[in-house]
């Protein structure tokens, strides 16, 4: 039998190992509870980026929400963009890269500054200017680690997912690096998706031979600038341009010095364009260009420019060839009968309208302008 004394001190040693206990469990509950938010905001992160449609819903998605949910102070991304293919392609379907400066480009993967092989390992540190600047153009006061993690797509390396914290312990070499890796993973799967998706998106909607868009662009956007057009109260105007004698262009230098003179054409009618203008080849050796915010006297100002600019130099055509081209323009404006009628068929108007015009030009003699109306 226990001496009635001695039954005292180990009661409060239980007691104490009791209370020691609930504390480590109340420590360990909020840790699994703090856990278990940050699962879920990283499966709500995930979420988000696997549903972004487009290139900038995902990558405003990531600069927006990652620093949040991780608790960083800066997040950037490079891409290896050799040819600068995916920046042109971008840029041409209107990415406004300046609401985006933490989304960097490089032309090799080499730039990347990862150990090569097959599989390349994060790279997790202090941040030093030197070796860090490209990454972080723009750093934040009091950076002091970072973790550098490779975007890898089938085995290929097609960028590098930069994030950066003020806490010199938040990322050492020691740390595991699972999770940011996951986190990379599907980042790099979002990115390929959505870059592959936009890059079929332009070549849906330009031509080939001279990169400006083609027919089924023009379609669309026309529909849509006559709706804003309505509402809106402004000018639009549209012209048919043909180039004169094409047939006899083909006869005499060949089609492919033909195609050259296309592109020729192409590049010398956007030299007279705004950047809210839209140029495209609807056919054979016929651009349109719809004018956004002119009028018909404005429009036809422009196209004279544009067949000046094709008629008053000769093209330099490979093999020390020159020749003289001309293009013959028809100019309609959308006017305010338009703005009580159906869209489509508005459309449909404007544009035999623009047509009709350049078959009196061509009749006229070719190498001028005519205004429908
Ligand atoms: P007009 O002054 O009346 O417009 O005379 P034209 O010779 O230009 O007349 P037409 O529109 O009948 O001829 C267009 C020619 O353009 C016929 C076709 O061989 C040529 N063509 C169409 N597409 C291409 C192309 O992609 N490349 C080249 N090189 N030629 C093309
Ligand atoms: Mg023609
Ligand atoms: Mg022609």
């Amino acid at each position: 039998m226990r001496q009635p004394d001695a039954v005292l001190p180990d009661l409060r040693d239980l007691i104490a190992e009791n209370e020691g206990l609930r504390a480590r469990i109340g420590y360990v509950m909020e840790q699994a509870q703090r856990n278990h938010e940050i699962m879920a905001r990283h499966q709500a992160f995930d979420l988000e980026i696997v549903g972004a449609s487009n290139f900038p819903q995902l990558v405003g998605t990531i600069f927006r929400l990652l620093p949040v949910i991780s608790d960083l102070d800066s997040v950037t991304l490079s891409l290896v963009d050799t040819d600068a293919d995916i920046y042109t392609v971008m840029h041409k379907l209107g990415v406004d890269f300046e609401s985006f400066p933490n989304l960097l480009f490089c032309e090799h993967a080499v730039e990347l500054g990862f150990e090569p092989g097959e599989r390349p390992r994060p790279r997790l540190g202090p941040y030093s200017r030197a070796a860090h600047g490209a990454m972080f153009p723009h750093p934040p006061a009091g950076l002091e680690s970072v973790a550098l993690v490779p975007l890898l797509r089938n085995k290929r390396l097609i960028g590098s997912l930069n994030l950066g914290s003020c806490d010199p312990q938040r990322f050492t070499a020691a740390l595991g690096t699972d999770f940011v890796e996951h986190m990379a993973s599907i980042i790099a799967i979002c990115l390929e998706n959505v870059i592959s998706n936009e890059m079929l998106k332009y070549i849906g909607l330009t031509d080939p031979l001279t990169g400006v868009y083609n027919r089924r662009y023009i379609d669309r956007r026309l529909v849509e600038e006559i709706a804003r057009a309505q509402r809106q109260n402004y000018h639009i105007s549209f012209m048919f341009i043909d180039v004169d004698y094409f047939k006899k262009v083909n006869d005499s230098v060949g089609h492919q010095a033909g195609d050259d003179v296309l592109r020729e054409v192409a590049a010398r009618i956007k030299m007279e364009l705004r950047v809210s203008d839209a140029l495209a080849r609807f056919g054979g050796e016929e651009f349109v260009v719809l004018l956004i915010n002119a009028d018909l006297q404005a429009a036809a100002m422009v196209a004279d420019r544009i067949r000046a600019g094709v008629a008053d130099k000769p093209f330099d055509l490979a093999g020390g060839q020159y020749l003289n081209v001309s293009v013959s323009i028809g100019v309609a404006a959308l006017d305010d009968y338009a703005r009580d009628h159906a869209i489509e068929g508005v459309a449909q108007a404007l544009v035999a309208s623009a047509d009709g015009a350049l078959y009196q030009a061509k009749e006229a003699g070719r190498n001028r302008v005519v205004m429908a109306g």
